[in-house]
């Protein structure tokens, strides 16, 4: 069994089309939020979403903002910038789409998946091993996939040394899961580990498998499509560095 895990998409239907592609058939995909924010597709990006099929999707901070549940004080000058143009963007129907999907986490079998963290699924970042220990406390299953930090990553808990590690597993490597870790694909829009392709995972939950892969894609048209939207310059140059 094979289940596309993808997070943080931020409108960047390039990266997006590149992560379907190079992931051929699977049997189902959890998307971990951030559909929206940064880049310069949000329409099509959700649209995108909507047809892929076994889909189960939660938000994350730039979407509840997006939809007007969050005061978008919060995030920094040029994040709002693209909010705000995306809010403006986004038809009614696609608004409608992620009005309907959950803020919290979610169970499904033996992982639970949620945005930030599974104590505050929306917010939390989860870029440390004290950070990481606290939050093995907040889900039962036995693995929990986030995204939210960019960062294709893995925090595995020693049940026997009582022990949490911060591991950033090869690309392409499959790894044999054991209980309990907390697992992050990676951001298919914008990555933040200086590797410039699109990130995702594959997880096999009957084999207890996790890939970390990574997809390349057309990141200078994506570029220009953010430049010629005029969204702040800043998300353009991060890009082509993974930044
Ligand atoms: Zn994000």
């Amino acid at each position: 069994m094979r289940i596309l895990v993808i997070s943080d998409l931020h409108a960047n239907l390039a990266a997006l089309e590149a992560v379907l592609a190079d992931a051929g058939e699977v049997d189902a995909t959890w998307c971990l939020g951030d559909v929206i924010g940064y880049g310069p597709d949000p329409n099509e990006v959700v649209e995108l979403v909507r047809t892929i099929p076994s889909l189960t999707c939660v938000l994350g901070n730039h979407d509840v903002a997006v939809l007007g549940q969050m005061d978008d004080a919060v995030f920094n000058t040029e994040a709002r910038r693209s909010l705000l143009w995306q809010k403006k963007q986004l038809t009614d129907g696609n608004k409608g789409y992620l009005e309907n999907l959950p803020q919290n986490a979610l169970v499904l079998g033996d992982v639970t998946i949620a945005h930030g963290s599974p104590r505050d699924p929306v917010w939390e970042y989860i870029l440390n091993t004290l950070v990481a220990r606290l939050n093995f406390q907040g889900f039962e299953t036995s693995y929990c996939f986030v995204g939210h930090s960019h960062i294709q990553c893995m925090f595995q808990l020693d049940l026997i040394k009582d022990r949490v590690s911060l591991e950033i597993p090869k690309v392409g490597q499959t790894l044999a899961l054991t209980p309990r870790a907390i697992l992050n694909p990676g951001s298919v829009g914008q990555p933040r580990d200086r590797d410039p392709r699109a990130a995702y995972a594959i997880f096999d939950p009957e084999a207890g498998t996790w890939e970390p892969r990574r997809a390349a894609y057309d990141i200078f048209a994506v570029q220009e499509r953010i430049r010629a939207a005029k969204l702040p310059e800043k998300h353009a140059a991060r890009l082509a560095e993974g930044w």
